[in-house]
C-alpha cells in the first residue's frame, strides 16, 4: 500500500475531488481526517471508508474559520498521533461570481476567505503538525483558471486559485528543507457538482468541451490518483510544481511562437 503509517488531512472530503481522495487514500493505508462543513456528506464518507475496512474520523470545520482549522490539525494529532499529508481541497465557486463590474465584494470576500485562507489556515497549523511528524507532502487544490483564467468570467475564483498556486510555489520553497514538500494541484474542469451545477445544459457543457482536446470532462476519481502520487514518497523529489491533470485543456490554449 503506498500511504502505509500516514495520516493524511483532507478538506472538502465530503463531495467531489475531496470524497474520492479519501476513498482512495483510507484504501492506500492512510488513516484519514475528513474534514467538511457538511456533516452529512463528512460522516457518510467515513462509514464508506470503515465499512471498507479503512480508519477515519470526520472533523467538521470550515476552512476560511482560523480556529476551525486549529481544532482540525488538534484532533488529527489526538486521534491518529501526527499529520503526514495535508489536502487543502476545499473550495468554492460562487454563482453571483462575474466580472470586475458585476461581482459583489461580499462575493470576492467568501471566495477568497474561503479559498486562498482556507489554505493559509490549512497551512498555518499543518506545517507545524507535519513537522512534529518529521516531514511530509502538503497538495493544494488550484485549478487550470490560475494559468488560463476562464472564458466565462468568474473573477474571484479565478484570482483565487491564482493565489493558491502562487502561494504553493513560496511554502514549496520555504520549507522544502524541512522534509516538507508543497504542490498545487491543477485540474481541468470536471464532472462534479460544482462545476456542474453552472454547466446544467448540454449545449453549455458541449461549448465548454470545445475547448478540451479529450473532449471529456474529468473525473473526481482522476484528481485522486493525481493527488495519491503527490502525498506518496513516489514523489519524494517533486516539490513546488503546478501539477496540471487537465484534459490538454492548457496545452490547447497555448499559442504557437
Ligand atoms: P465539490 O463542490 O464537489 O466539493 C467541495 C466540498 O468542499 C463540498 O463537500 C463542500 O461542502 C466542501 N466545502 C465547501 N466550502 C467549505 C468550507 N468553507 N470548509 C470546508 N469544506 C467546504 O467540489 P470539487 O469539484 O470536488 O472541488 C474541489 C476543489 O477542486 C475546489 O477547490 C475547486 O475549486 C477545485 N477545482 C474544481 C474543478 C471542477 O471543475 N470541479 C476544477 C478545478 C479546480
Amino acid at each position: 500500500m503506498r500511504l502505509q503509517n500516514k495520516v493524511a488531512i483532507i478538506t472538502g472530503a465530503g463531495n467531489g475531488i475531496g470524497r474520492e481522495t479519501s476513498l482512495l487514500f483510507a484504501k492506500e493505508g492512510a488513516k484519514v481526517v475528513c474534514v467538511d462543513i457538511k456533516d452529512h456528506d463528512g460522516k457518510a464518507i467515513v462509514e464508506e471508508i470503515q465499512h471498507e475496512g479503512g480508519d477515519a474520523i470526520f472533523v467538521n470545520a470550515d476552512v476560511s474559520k482560523e480556529s476551525q482549522c486549529k481544532n482540525m490539525v488538534d484532533q488529527a494529532e489526538k486521534a491518529f498521533g501526527g499529520v503526514h499529508i495535508l489536502f487543502n481541497n476545499a473550495g468554492i465557486m460562487h454563482g453571483a461570481d462575474g466580472d470586475a463590474v458585476s461581482t459583489d465584494e461580499s462575493i470576492w470576500d467568501l471566495t477568497m476567505n474561503i479559498n486562498v485562507k482556507g489554505v493559509f489556515f490549512g497551512c498555518k497549523y499543518g506545517i507545524p503538525a507535519i513537522r512534529r511528524s518529521g516531514g511530509g507532502s502538503i497538495i493544494n487544490t488550484a485549478s487550470f483558471v490560475a494559468h488560463l483564467g476562464a472564458a466565462t468570467p468568474q473573477l474571484a475564483y479565478t484570482a483565487s486559485k491564482g493565489a493558491v498556486l502562487s502561494m504553493s510555489r513560496e511554502l514549496a520553497v520555504i520549507h522544502a528543507r524541512e522534509n516538507i514538500r508543497v504542490n498545487a494541484l491543477c485540474p481541468g474542469p470536471l464532472r462534479t457538482e460544482l462545476l456542474m451545477k453552472f454547466l446544467n445544459t448540454e449545449a453549455k457543457k458541449q461549448r465548454r468541451l470545445v475547448h478540451v482536446p479529450m473532449g471529456r470532462f474529468g473525473e473526481a476519481k482522476e484528481m485522486a490518483q493525481a493527488a495519491l502520487y503527490l502525498a506518496s514518497d513516489e514523489s519524494s523529489y517533486v516539490t513546488g510544481t503546478e501539477f496540471l491533470v487537465d484534459g490538454g485543456i492548457t496545452a490547447a490554449y497555448v499559442t504557437p511562437e
